[in-house]
């Protein structure tokens, strides 16, 4: 029987901490037959959440995990906002997007693009077009128009087989090699044929950081195009570099700057710094968007132009309330920020992110594979290529310490490389970066310890930190303030396998 006597408990009892509520059964798969109290609810839930890792300290995971105080106010006040004129608020980022990208508009000019859920709908979104765009031109050329495909890297995120296998157009990867972990510009461009919809580029391989060589593909297409006549243009998947670039490397052309790239997506809850459920795909032109994918509806009163996969979403006052109010947090962020504030933050991910790369280097173990121009993240592999499955223990020995720190395959021909990846994201500051070093010194001994001498006591160590010692390196020093010895409670998840390879 499960909670039966709610109606019977006083307010006083119902409100008492561990009060019977969390001591019988609770309905998980099937709606309870009595209601319970907001207190008993709302503790329970609240209870079962501290299971949770903390999210910041998942360092697997480009998505934003905290924003200013003033701006969780907004969120929670646009909450339930449902009826307000939320066409405004998305305009207006995709404006400041496309400038921040140098798309061709002038100054009274609207650019063109879409609010998404995150890059993979963007993604979506911009495949579509480029794929459209492609048949209406084959068919104009009385042309077959039945097997289109796309040229990535095999570095590419997950979403671009989704939207290969969901919108049939087939994938042709470059593959990768040792020491070449994008995209390699002539190979991809060599691969190209007249069945080719785009080139998709990405800024910021979600596998290393590393950016891929827009420029490059863009002149050597230029030449491929003037040759036989085609027109295939470029996407570049920016979904964490799209933020990065124009900030840190604003010399870098890498957008429309580039005349063969069409197409961009960012992910605003990425280094966009907005929480998750926000993303945006910005168009060159308004050609470059079929007027055909585009559906107007008009019972709202005005013609309101809709390109989206959700339609609540998209809709002036039917928007999902969750996306309302990530929307009026991207646009707080560009107010409150401006490209100086954007331009600190990636300056202060980008110095953390070398603490972690000279700490980890400083170790001898690890070779570091990401690049130090790219996406604020180290990934690095053990030097040692009989020690691979290491990266895998590793990471699970962090995970002891609250650290979440991916440990993936490489694609296709360098399979046997297991990377770990640590991404930099704005919350986590040098003092974080200085205890992840010790614990990841810490977990590396007791691996160590265990491969000499099989299995060894558990123990739970409490350190603390002091300051550095003077004229030492500037990591602080640790002191063992406690040793207690536990059992192991472990809880293993499956990292392999798939595109996918727990990393987002
Ligand atoms: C994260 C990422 C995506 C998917 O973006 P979401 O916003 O999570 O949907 C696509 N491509 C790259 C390169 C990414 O890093």
């Amino acid at each position: 029987m499960v909670l039966t006597h709610v109606q019977e408990l006083d307010e006083a009892s119902a409100a008492v901490f561990a009060s019977r509520y969390v001591q019988d059964p609770l309905p998980r798969y099937e709606l309870g037959e009595k209601s319970i109290s907001k207190d008993a609810a709302y503790q329970i839930i609240h209870d079962e959440l501290l299971l949770d890792s903390s999210p910041r300290l998942n360092l697997a995971s480009f998505v934003t995990t905290w924003m200013e105080p003033e701006c969780d106010k907004l969120m929670l006040e646009a909450i339930n906002k449902n009826y307000a004129d939320m066409d405004e608020y998305p305009n207006r980022c995709v404006n400041i997007i496309a400038r921040l990208f140098n798309a061709p508009v002038d100054a009274g000019e609207k650019a063109v693009g879409v609010g998404t859920v995150g890059s993979s709908e963007a993604i979506m979104l911009a495949g579509l077009a480029f794929k459209r765009r492609w048949q209406n031109r084959r068919k104009a050329a009385g042309k077959p128009y039945d097997k289109p495909n796309i040229v990535t890297g095999a570095n590419v995120q997950v979403c671009w087989e989704k939207f290969a296998r969901y919108f049939e157009v087939e994938l042709k990867e470059v593959k990768l090699r040792e020491g070449c972990y994008v995209m390699d510009p002539d190979e991809a461009v060599r691969m190209v044929d007249e069945n080719t919809i785009c080139v998709a580029a990405i800024l910021g391989s979600t596998l290393t950081g590393e950016f891929e060589d827009v420029r490059r593909v863009n002149d050597l297409l230029a030449a491929k195009n003037k040759r036989t006549g085609w027109d295939t243009p470029i996407h570049v998947d920016a979904a964490s570099g799209g933020f990065i670039a124009p900030f840190l490397y604003p010399e870098l052309e890498w957008d429309f700057r580039l005349p063969l790239v069409k197409s961009i997506n960012v992910s605003g809850h990425k280094y966009g710094l907005v929480y998750a459920g926000v993303g945006w795909v910005i168009w060159r032109n308004k050609e470059d968007l079929p007027e055909d994918l585009i559906f107007h509806i008009n019972y709202l009163g005005a013609d309101q132009p809709t390109f989206t996969l959700n339609f609540s979403k998209g809709t002036t006052r039917s928007r999902l309330p969750h996306w309302s109010s990530q929307i009026i947090a991207q646009y707080y962020q560009f107010l409150r920020l401006g490209f100086e504030g954007y331009r600190n933050v990636m300056e202060n991910c980008m110095e953390s992110t070398r603490t972690l790369r000279e700490g980890l280097e400083r170790m001898g173990r690890f070779t570091i594979i990401s690049k130090e121009q790219g996406v604020p993240l180290v990934a690095f592999t053990f030097k040692d290529r009989k020690d691979a499955p290491l990266a895998f223990r590793l990471s699970s020995e962090l995970r002891r310490f609250g650290w979440i720190v991916p440990a993936y395959t490489m694609p296709a021909d360098l399979e046997h490389m297991a990377v770990l990846r640590v991404v930099v994201r704005e919350d986590f500051g040098r003092p974080l970066a200085e205890r992840f070093l010790s614990h990841v010194r810490m977990a590396l001994g007791e691996l160590d310890d265990a491969a000499k001498g099989g299995p060894v006591p558990r123990m739970r160590v409490t350190i603390e930190l002091g300051p550095a010692a003077k004229g030492s390196s500037e990591e602080a020093t640790a002191r063992v303030v406690k040793r207690e010895a536990v059992v192991a409670v472990h809880r293993s998840v499956s990292l392999t396998g798939g595109k996918t390879k727990g990393v987002c």
